[in-house]
C-alpha cells in the first residue's frame, strides 16, 4: 500500500467516543517505551504524527488515524508502566477489553516487544488475551538495531519460546534506526487485508 496521506482522526477512551466504523482497523498494543509511536511514524511515513511519550503510562487514550482513507491504525495505551497505581491498570483493562471486543472493523492487533529483553508476565498476558480473542497474535518485535545478527536471531527464538508462539506464528523484527522490518510489517497488513 502506498501511503499518501495519513492524518489524526480523534482519541477515545471510551465506546461511544470510537470514531465511526468505515475502513479496516489494525490496532498496535506494547510496552510503555517499547517503540509504539515510533513504529506508526516509520510505517506512515512521518515524523510525529504519533506522539512518542514524553511521560509514559500516563495517557490512557485509544487514538486513531486515518490512513489515506483506506484502513485505520490504532494506537492503544501502552501497560507495563511502573509507577502506575492499581486502579488505573483496572482501568486500562477496562479500555482494552471493550475495544478488542467491541470494535468490529478490527481485522489485527499486533503487540510490541522491544527485542531485547525477555518478555514480561504483562506481555504474556497480553498476547494470551489477544489470541483468545481470536486475533492471530503478530508480534513486532522492536529496537532490532541494538542487537547483532546473532543475538537478533537468538532472541528471536526466545521470545517465540516465552509467549508460546508456533513455528507459523509470526514475529517480524523492526528497527526505526535503520527502517528494517517496514516493508515486512506493510506485507503482512496487505495479506491481512487480501484475505
Ligand atoms: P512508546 O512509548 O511505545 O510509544 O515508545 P516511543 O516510540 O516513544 O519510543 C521509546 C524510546 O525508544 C524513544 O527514545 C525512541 O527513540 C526509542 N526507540 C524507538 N524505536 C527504536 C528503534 O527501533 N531503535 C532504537 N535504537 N530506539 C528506538
Amino acid at each position: 500500500m502506498k501511503i499518501g496521506n495519513s492524518s489524526f482522526i480523534t482519541s477515545a477512551v471510551k465506546y461511544e467516543q470510537y470514531p465511526e466504523i468505515i475502513p479496516p482497523e489494525f490496532a498496535f498494543v506494547g510496552r510503555s517505551n517499547v517503540g509504539k509511536s515510533t513504529l506508526l511514524n516509520m510505517l506512515i511515513n512521518r515524523k510525529s504524527l504519533a506522539k512518542t511519550s514524553s511521560r509514559p503510562g500516563k495517557t490512557q487514550l485509544i487514538n486513531f488515524f486515518n490512513i489515506d482513507d483506506k484502513i485505520t491504525f490504532v494506537d492503544l495505551p501502552g501497560y507495563g508502566y511502573a509507577k502506575v497505581s492499581k486502579a488505573q491498570k483496572a482501568t486500562w483493562g477496562t479500555i482494552i477489553e471493550t475495544y478488542l471486543t467491541k470494535r468490529e472493523n478490527l481485522l489485527e492487533v499486533f503487540q510490541l516487544v522491544d527485542l531485547r529483553h525477555k518478555p514480561t508476565k504483562e506481555d504474556k498476558e497480553m498476547y494470551n488475551w489477544i489470541k483468545e480473542y481470536g486475533f492471530n497474535g503478530i508480534i513486532i518485535g522492536t529496537k532490532a538495531d541494538k542487537l547483532s545478527k546473532g543475538q537478533l536471531s537468538k532472541n528471536v527464538f526466545m521470545i517465540k519460546k516465552e509467549l508460546g508462539m508456533s513455528k507459523e506464528d509470526v514475529l517480524v523484527p523492526v528497527s526505526a534506526m535503520n527502517r528494517a522490518g517496514k516493508y515486512d510489517v506493510w506485507e503482512v497488513i496487505n495479506e491481512i487485508l487480501e484475505v
